[in-house]
């Protein structure tokens, strides 16, 4: 039964018990019955309020207990009966027993709503406890999430040797992890220009396309901190001019340099319109990302150069014999198809051995490098110059027949009879190695080549074969007196 009912009911009984004694009372009870009915009546209202101490509050309590005492005042004036003093004092004990049980149970009380309320707040701190061991956690589960995809980034980029590839990836991956923008831009720095060059880009659907392709005051200034950078509001950030963008809105943005040892290769850089996009943990994980970056570019910049290295001549940046002679093979499987001719020229520097023999190895590499200077500059767009062996080069002319291949030929030839003649340093050579009272002309005194030229399909149909005639018609000009050119 609930509490309010009780004292409802309690109330009630009170009420009927009052009724009844003061009917009693008023009634004028026959004298006997009277004595039995009245301190009855009156026992039963001190016992309801006794009960009342104990189950309402305290207003109830004294309304019950003055009700009572009222009662019993009544019935003691109206009879006069010498019982009801005992009455009286039983009521007054009950009265006191009462009232401290209802002490004792007011304490008990007490200490129960304060340890109540003390379980309330631990129960409150714990609750925040949770939430905010929840929000760890959920940061925490973040964060092991970017590292995972750090990882398997890291694994494709070790894949990737090609320089575009690994910049596709970059902006690609930094745009969909970090989230929250508009673009993602990567700049390399052009070693020429001395500049930033947009090399890759990523971009929010409907965002407009870049035309700032040598990057903007953040850029520029991440190249020239070499620091991560995170602008929070780029209206209120003193660092920044607040025209930021023509454009598009920029309102925040994370940038960090693209590390190469000491010096900034380029920068990757994430903008949104929306101020306060990005956190110190973006910005911490972009550093790492790009840390990842830059090592695989500087792998594939050393792949490439070993690459390069493997098929360039490294005294005169001319294609080996090897990878010429690859060259040659798959031009002439072209031009079998298109029916289109294909020339050969072999040269090979008159009395190099006496140049050598005179002036010196260093100064007969000079020799072999300008040689290939005259070559690079001489030879029509389209043709492959190579160095066949020691101070013998090779040059392969597409789409180019016997007569003009020959021209060719005649042109370089007299190119070098030309431009390696009179340098300042040779004529001083000359002079220190001259016989004493002149004498006739020397080796070395003027560098000359001999150059013999074989046509496809005319004078052979396969590579090697091509290079046999080339080098029989060599061999040729070398016994017809040197310094000059046998095509036939
Ligand atoms: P020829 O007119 O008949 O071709 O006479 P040559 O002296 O040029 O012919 P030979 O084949 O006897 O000599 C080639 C010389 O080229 C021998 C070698 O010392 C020199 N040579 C080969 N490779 C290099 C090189 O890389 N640097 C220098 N300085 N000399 C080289
Ligand atoms: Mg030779
Ligand atoms: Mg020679």
């Amino acid at each position: 039964m609930r509490a309010s009912t009780v004292r409802w009911l309690l109330t009630l009984a009170v009420a009927v018990t009052c009724l009844a004694l003061g009917r009693t009372l008023l009634g004028g009870a026959g004298a006997a019955a009277g004595a039995v009915i009245v301190p009855t009546l009156t026992l039963l209202l001190v016992a309801l309020a006794v009960d009342a101490w104990v189950l309402c509050p305290l207003a109830g309590s004294l309304a019950a207990t003055g009700v009572s005492l009222l009662g019993l005042g009544w019935a003691w004036a109206a009879r006069q009966a010498p019982a009801f003093g005992w009455q009286m004092a039983a009521a007054g004990l009950l009265f006191g027993a009462a009232a401290w049980q209802r002490r004792l149970r007011d304490r008990r009380l007490h200490r129960l709503r304060q340890a109540l309320d003390d379980l309330q707040e631990q129960h409150t701190v714990r609750r925040q406890a949770i939430a905010l061991a929840g929000q760890t956690s959920e940061g925490l589960r973040k964060k092991l999430a970017r590292y995972t995809q750090l990882q398997s980034i890291a694994e494709e980029l070790s894949n990737l040797t090609d320089l575009t590839a690994i910049a596709t990836v970059a902006v690609e991956r930094a745009f969909a992890l970090i989230g929250k923008s508009d673009l993602c831009l990567l700049f390399l720095v052009d070693p020429e220009r001395q500049a930033l060059a947009l090399v890759a880009s990523k971009r929010r659907e409907a965002m407009p396309s870049v035309r700032a392709k040598h990057g903007d005051q953040f850029d520029r200034h991440v190249l020239r901190t070499h620091h991560p950078l995170l602008v929070n509001d780029t209206r209120r950030d003193f660092r920044f001019t607040v025209a930021v963008s023509r454009e598009r809105e920029v309102g925040s943005v994370i940038a960090c340099p693209l590390m190469a040892g000491q010096s900034p290769t380029g920068v990757l850089r994430l903008d949104s319109a929306s101020p306060g996009a990005y956190t110190q943990d973006d910005l911490r994980f972009l550093d790492i990302l790009l840390d990842l970056v830059g090592t695989a570019l500087t792998n594939a910049r050393l792949f490439a150069r070993t690459q390069q290295l493997a098929v360039t001549d490294s005294l005169t940046g001319l294609a080996l014999r090897r990878p010429f002679l690859e060259q040659l093979a798959r031009e002439l499987t072209r031009s079998g198809r298109s029916r289109e001719p294909v020339s050969v020229l072999l040269l090979d520097v008159d009395h190099f051995k006496a140049y050598n023999d005179t002036f010196g190895h260093t100064a007969g590499d000079l020799i072999l490098r300008r040689v290939a200077d005259v070559l690079r500059a001489v030879v029509p767009p389209g043709g492959t110059v190579g160095r066949y062996g020691g101070e013998e080069f090779v040059v392969l002319l597409p789409k180019l027949a016997r007569p003009q291949a020959s021209e060719v030929a005649e042109r370089v030839r007299r190119s070098v009879e030309r431009d390696l003649q009179g340098s300042p340093r040779e004529a001083e050579r000359r002079a220190a190695h001259a016989p004493p009272g002149g004498g006739e002309a020397e080796p070395g005194e003027g560098v000359t080549v001999s150059v013999g030229v074989a046509a496809f399909p005319d004078d052979a149909q396969v590579d090697l074969e091509l290079i046999r005639t080339a080098d029989q018609r060599l061999y040729q000009a070398k016994h017809a007196g040197r310094n000059m050119v046998i095509s036939s």
